[in-house]
Order: structure tokens, then C-alpha cells, then sequence
């Protein structure tokens, strides 16, 4: 269906700082493009929240009735160390290290990845290519850089003229910095440098003797530079102009920045309409980084084997405490914060999963419709998925009234009232239900059979044992409600 019709959907753009309008390019469809990993090792759960937060705005889209190509990228070459072209490539030092070629440690950790997203109920994107397998289309583009004026080649490398290219545009557009500054905050280069200018990016790097990963162009045997892939596949996929550009907000500078100068050189074109970033997840109030080993695998919390964790979690919980904070929000991560999530995460999908048991009635007494129209507004406000379970929460509490027939609702409103839970829940979130693990599950064993003795006890009009075993649950924190169905029960 193409609800998009009927929705009017906002997004910040990190180009304008401001929220618009989203307008696609062409009616009915989107083009999105979202940097992916560089795969020389496990992605760590910040990275995970980021690809997370494009997996939410693609299954929006998809939601609404559009008809998205999502491309996600392999980095798998030209990633080097350090964003001043300078340190050994990331892969091809790993492989170094371990004694192995780059394309096992490539193969092992995109395998890796892969894994890790189907264990968090991701869909794939609809095309992730590699930079790899675009070296021809990327030496073409330098070709077509070069040609414009604005590369220039120095002992086999290839750099981009970036001050050149400032005189008529404006590098530092997405970013919001000056070329002033820029030119005062990069460090000198050293001797060492084949650059004009510190601010320039390679394009093609001459690879050195012992440089496994390496290619022939027309300059030098080589490789790519990191920046280029990016601008090369979406421009092959998605043309010289598309919808949405997702990344890390630290891929802001100077990669996205770069990725604009070079496209724009070749188009004559702004590549992209809608700039999105998301923030970062904070552990011990710090950025996540391998770098410097503040970080958590996501496996690690399914196993619940990192000291920062008291116990395993679902893959639904942590993806639920991601959506509990809006996109572009830091997010920090801890045990306890976890922990409520989960409390949440389990006490959506209790009433989730009992909404098969409410039976219509002849009148309603909550407003469906106006409460789906919130629901849609918090999505349609830059994807703000805080309000969105806000709103959802609203709705276990009618659940909870609709179970003790305190609350009404007609047969019509009651589908509708399902089918919008379970497509926010399921569809645009992307969480899965997941059954209670062991210590709960055991916990709600115990109750039951407390309330079969509970009823055993009424049966025989002991009415002290009855009351008894109802107020010291209570006291734990478990109630009772007692219903047509029988008894059911819930724990705050
Ligand atoms: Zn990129």
C-alpha cells in the first residue's frame, strides 16, 4: 500500500541543519546509500547502533509503501590507518600480523558481520557492493577528476586539489567548516608528503614494495583511496544525484565531505538530497572504539561473557534501548540501562502477545484512530522512535484495561488496533518476539502455581490462604487480577 501518500514525512538534514520535507527524487521510490563497515575486524555494538538506526529508516520506508534500493558497502581495500592518507592499509595489516592473505581476514570478519545482523533481525540491504570489485569503475572516476583540473599526480599517487576545488565550491559544506580553519588545524606535512596542501586526499596511492593489496592504473600499482568507493558506488547505483546519504556522525568529516567534492566534480551536481547522520553509543561515558578498547561485541551480550555485564540479553533488548533514544542522540550504554530496557522490552510484548485473548464489544471507548495518527506523526517527525514507544505504551495500558474489561473496543477498532501495534512493533522496529530466559521463565512457573493453590484454596472457602497468597505477591511486586478468563497476573 502506499501510505506514503497520506504521510508527510520530515527529515533532518545534516546539509541544511534543519528539518524538511522528504520529496523524492522520483515519485514512490528511494535511493539510499549507507557507508558500511570496513571489515579487518568484529564490528563492535556502536557500529551496530549505527547500521541499526538506517535499518529503522529503511524498514519505515519499506512500511510506507516505497520502493527502496538500499546500498550498503563493503570497505575492503584503501582504508587506511589514519584519515591523513598516511599508516598502513587496516586489512592488509591484519593479514600481516596474522599471516594471512587480506582476503581471508575480508572473507572472515564480512562473514562476521553478516552473522551479527541476522542475529539482530537486520534486512539486508538491497545491494552491498565492495570496493574490491569496483577498482575499474574508481580508476575511470580519477581519470575523470584529472581530466576536470582538479587532481594532481605526484610519483604514481593521485591527490585531490581540495583548495582548487574550494575556490568554486564550497568544501566543508556538510561539515560546516571553513577552509580557514581546516588549513589552520591539519598539521603540517612532512618532508615525507607528496601533497601540495595537507587538506588534499589521495585518490590513488602508489602501493609500496611490500603493499600486498594492489592494483594496476594508469599512475602507478596501487590502490584506491578510502574516500573514492563511497562516490564511485553510489553514483553506479543509485546515478549522479540521490535521495539519502546514512552514516556514523563521524563520518562527517572529512570522508562525506570528500565524498560531495569528488561527486560534484564529476556531475557538475550536489549528489545528495537528504544528508543523515546517527550519533554515537557511549560506554563509560566515552565513544566506542577499537581503537582504544572501549567497546562491547554484540555477541559479547548475548553471551553476557564482558565484566560490564551482569547476564545475557536478547538481541530484541538491545535493540529496543537503541529505539528508546532518537537517532540522532547520543546514547549511553550500561548494565542497568539495559536492564530497564528489558523490563520494557518484555512488558510490550506480554501485552503483545495477549491481545489474541481480547474480545470485541459493541461500543469503544479508546480513539484508534486519533492514537494511530500519533503514532504515525512521531515516525513522520525525523523517525523520532522515543515518542513512537511512548505512544505504544499508551497501548499496554488499554490492553491491560481491555484484559479487565475496564476499556471497550469494537471489532473493527480491535483489528485495526492489532494490526497497528504489530506493524510499529514487528514491521518498522524490527523486533522480534522473544520468550522470557531461564530465570523468568522459572518466575512465572512460581506464580502459576502459587495461583492454583490460590484457587484451590477459594474452592475450599479458606479465604485467609487466598488473601495470603494474593498481598504477599504484592508485596514482591506481582500482581493478581482476578477475570472472566481467570486469573492472570503481572509484575511491575
Ligand atoms: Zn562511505
Amino acid at each position: 500500500m502506499e501510505i506514503y501518500k497520506e504521510n508527510q514525512l520530515k527529515i533532518y538534514n545534516s546539509l541544511s541543519k534543519s528539518k524538511e520535507l522528504f520529496k523524492p527524487l522520483t515519485e514512490g521510490r528511494v535511493g539510499m546509500y549507507v557507508c558500511g563497515p570496513t571489515v579487518y575486524s568484529n564490528v563492535h555494538l556502536g557500529n551496530v547502533r549505527t547500521f541499526m538506526s538506517f535499518d529503522m529508516v529503511f524498514r519505515y520506508f519499506l512500511h510506507l509503501g516505497y520502493k527502496v534500493r538500499y546500498v550498503r558497502n563493503i570497505t575492503d581495500a584503501g582504508h587506511l590507518e589514519n584519515d591523513a592518507d598516511e599508516g598502513e592499509d587496516r586489512i592488509a595489516k591484519k593479514a600481516r600480523l596474522e599471516h594471512i592473505e587480506p582476503m581471508e581476514v575480508v572473507q572472515r570478519y564480512t562473514v562476521d558481520f553478516h552473522k551479527t545482523l541476522q542475529k539482530y533481525n537486520f534486512l539486508p540491504p538491497s545491494i552491498e557492493p565492495t570496493a574490491t570489485g569496483h577498482i575499474v569503475e574508481q580508476i575511470e572516476m580519477i581519470k575523470e577528476i584529472l581530466e576536470n583540473g582538479l587532481a594532481y599526480e605526484v610519483n604514481g599517487s593521485v591527490y585531490f586539489d581540495v583548495l582548487k576545488y574550494n575556490e568554486s565550491a564550497h568544501y566543508g559544506i556538510l561539515s560546516g567548516r571553513k577552509m580557514e580553519d581546516a588549513i589552520h588545524n591539519t598539521r603540517a606535512l612532512d618532508g615525507q608528503s607528496d601533497k601540495k596542501n595537507p587538506q588534499d586526499f589521495a585518490l590513488w596511492k602508489k602501493a609500496e614494495e611490500r603493499h600486498i593489496m594492489r592494483w594496476t592504473s594508469p599512475w602507478s600499482d596501487g590502490f584506491p583511496g578510502w574516500h573514492l568507493e563511497c562516490s564511485v558506488m553510489s553514483t553506479k547505483y543509485l546515478g549522479e544525484q540521490f535521495d539519502i546519504h546514512g552514516g556514523g556522525m563521524d563520518l562527517k568529516f572529512p570522508h562525506h565531505e570528500c565524498e560531495i567534492a569528488q561527486s560534484q566534480t564529476c556531475s557538475g551536481k550536489t549528489p545528495v538530497n537528504y544528508w543523515m547522520h546517527a550519533n554515537m553509543l557511549l560506554l563509560n561515558s566515552q565513544k566506542m572504539a577499537k581503537s582504544t578498547g572501549n567497546y562491547i561485541l554484540p555477541n559479547e551480550i548475548l553471551t553476557g561473557e564482558n565484566p560490564v555485564l551482569s547476564k545475557a540479553f536478547a538481541p530484541s533488548v538491545v535493540r529496543f534501548f537503541n529505539l528508546q533514544a532518537h537517532y540522532r542522540s547520543i546514547l549511553d550504554f550500561s548494565n542497568d540501562a539495559l536492564e530497564a530496557s528489558e523490563k520494557g522490552y518484555y512488558k510490550l510484548m506480554d501485552a503483545v502477545n495477549s491481545l489474541n485473548t481480547i474480545e470485541a464489544s459493541s461500543t469503544s471507548t479508546f480513539d484508534v484512530a486519533a492514537w494511530k495518527k500519533q503514532c504515525y506523526s512521531a515516525m513522520n517527525d525525523d523517525f523520532n522512535t522515543p515518542i513512537l514507544i511512548a505512544h505504544l505504551f499508551e497501548a499496554v495500558k488499554v490492553i491491560n484495561q481491555l484484559k479487565d474489561q475496564k476499556s471497550a473496543l469494537t471489532v473493527t477498532d480491535l483489528e485495526d488496533f492489532k494490526n497497528i501495534i504489530n506493524t510499529f512493533v514487528f514491521d518498522v522496529m524490527g523486533l522480534t518476539n522473544e520468550t522470557k530466559k531461564d530465570s523468568s521463565n522459572a518466575l512465572d512457573g512460581v506464580v502459576e502455581l502459587l495461583i492454583k493453590l490460590r484457587k484451590e484454596a477459594r474452592e475450599n472457602k479458606d479465604w485467609a490462604l487466598s488473601d495470603q497468597i494474593r498481598d504477599e505477591l504484592l508485596a514482591l511486586g506481582i500482581q493478581l487480577k482476578d477475570g472472566r478468563e481467570g486469573t492472570s497476573f503481572s509484575i511491575n
